[in-house]
């Protein structure tokens, strides 16, 4: 009998299309999806450890489900509780010592392990576990047609991270950067174009050190160990690859490193008309001090040389970036340095995060010396700042035609669908159900704080 499963998703790009991986793995083996957990047998919680006490909300959201199906569930007993993603990487038998109800524990790296995990379980298993991390790790191929969204996919190119920014917890969460083979990705593409997908997003934790067609384990700064066959391309060889073989609309990419972030990939972007304007460079500080405490490997002027490239591109492109307030030692003049960065950048969109330490990260050992209310201010005063930036920057495309992604409705208006631009700006607009997934012409009529709103044309 089909059983059902309970997915929830927390984090980034990245893990969204981790879950969809995991729920092709587990309809492999006769589990169906659910949105009600009191309706499953399984419940899986995909975890982030981007915000603080990640390890503690998953046990708190745990003790929710249970309580509410408890209360509502007819079946007896309680459903099997799994973990995945970064929490489940780093905090496995703190998860299986805190809580007896999780049973399985699949690291970021075994999502195509599930199967033989739920298998061990079946066999009377009291948990099943792999956190194992290898640089060797194939990629999990997702096939076209057991995708969960129909007009837009999330195509992974490069899994982990060798970086090790002294805040980051994803070299110990992902293990080792790897690229994947340029044939695959383009495969992969094509057949996302011949399923009728209109968009496509290039994901990795650092997609510019793409390094190589043929599978390598290293990182294209420390090394290169190449597969017998493989010819080395960089990321902007790729970038032109996908667009002119792809047959797919629309390309965007994400996440840029400032570092590895080149002028050949603007150039590229602006030789292929299917290659979106948008670029994601976050820069997390404006003052080479903290660049230098953060392990940044690339200095302020050195940031702004990126961005003057882009800004003198063919295309007029979004930019957006990451800023974390508060890192250790993180003064008042470094602060100012970072708003007079924003102010300079002029971004189209700014993610603004409170510094908190992370386990095993070196900056963890450093002391946390600037106080809560101190962030809170900075945070308010740069979210202020980039308010105003935003408000102007979005002002630009009224009276504007831009081409959007018709995407699902608006979760604000009954009558309104919404969809992204090329420059990833979100758009509501009056429309009928025939338009989800074609690619429209919009007329912005307002700005909003943090979409456009608009009509068909
Ligand atoms: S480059 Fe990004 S993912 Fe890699 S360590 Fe730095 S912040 Fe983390």
């Amino acid at each position: 009998m089909t059983k059902k499963f309970y997915l929830e998703t927390h984090g980034c790009q990245m893990n969204v299309h981790d879950s969809e991986k995991a729920s092709f793995a587990l309809s492999g083996i006769d589990y169906e999806m659910t949105q009600d957990p009191v309706d499953a047998d399984l419940i899986l919680l995909n975890t982030c450890m981007v915000r603080e006490k990640a390890a503690r909300k998953v046990f708190s959201r745990i003790s929710e489900i249970k309580s509410r199906y408890r209360k509502n569930s007819k079946k007896s007993g309680l459903p099997l509780f799994g973990v995945m993603g970064c929490v489940a990487q780093s905090e496995a038998e703190r998860i299986f010592e805190k809580s007896r109800d999780v049973k399985l524990v699949l690291g970021t790296q075994a999502i195509s392990k599930l199967p033989e995990l739920m298998g061990q379980l079946e066999q009377g298993f009291s948990r099943a576990i792999d956190v194992r991390l290898s640089k060797d790790a194939d990629f999990f191929e997702l096939k076209a047609e057991s995708r969960q969204t129909r007009h837009s996919a999330y195509l992974t190119i490069t899994e982990g991270c060798n970086k090790f920014c002294s805040f980051c917890i994803v070299p110990f969460t992902r293990g080792r950067e790897r690229s994947r083979p340029a044939d695959s990705i383009v495969g992969e593409a094509r057949d996302l174009a011949v399923q009728g997908f209109k968009e496509i997003y290039l994901l990795g934790q650092n997609v510019n050190s793409y390094g190589l067609s043929g599978k390598y384990h290293s990182n294209a700064l420390n090394g290169l160990e190449l597969e017998e066959g493989g010819e080395q391309i960089t990321f902007a060889r790729l970038l032109e690859r996908v667009a002119r073989e792809s047959g797919i609309p629309r390309i965007k990419f994400t996440t840029s490193y400032p570092r590895d972030f080149d002028e050949e990939i603007v150039r590229v972007i602006d030789d292929h008309e299917n290659l979106c304007e948008w670029i994601h460079l976050p820069v997390q500080s404006g003052s080479n001090r903290m660049l230098r405490a953060m392990r940044r490997g690339y200095s302020r002027q050195e940031y702004m040389l990126k961005i003057e490239a882009i800004r003198r591109a063919r295309k007029e492109m979004a930019i957006t970036g990451d800023i974390i307030i508060g890192f250790p030692g993180e003064t008042e003049d470094d602060f100012n340095e970072t708003l007079s960065l924003a102010a300079e950048v002029e971004y189209d969109g700014l993610y603004i995060f409170n510094y908190s330490p992370r386990p095993k990260t070196p900056a963890a050992a450093f002391t946390d010396s600037v106080p809560d209310s101190v962030k809170t201010e900075r945070f308010q005063k740069l979210q202020e700042l980039q308010d105003r930036i935003q408000s102007r920057r979005f002002a630009r495309f009224v009276g504007r035609i831009e081409e959007v992604l018709v995407e699902g409705k608006s979760a604000r208006s009954d009558s309104d669908f919404t969809g992204h631009t090329r420059s990833n700006l979100i758009v509501n607009f009056p429309a009928d159900q025939d338009m989800l997934g074609k690619i429209a012409k919009v007329k912005i009529l307002q700005a909003k704080h943090h979409s456009l709103y608009g009509e068909l044309i």
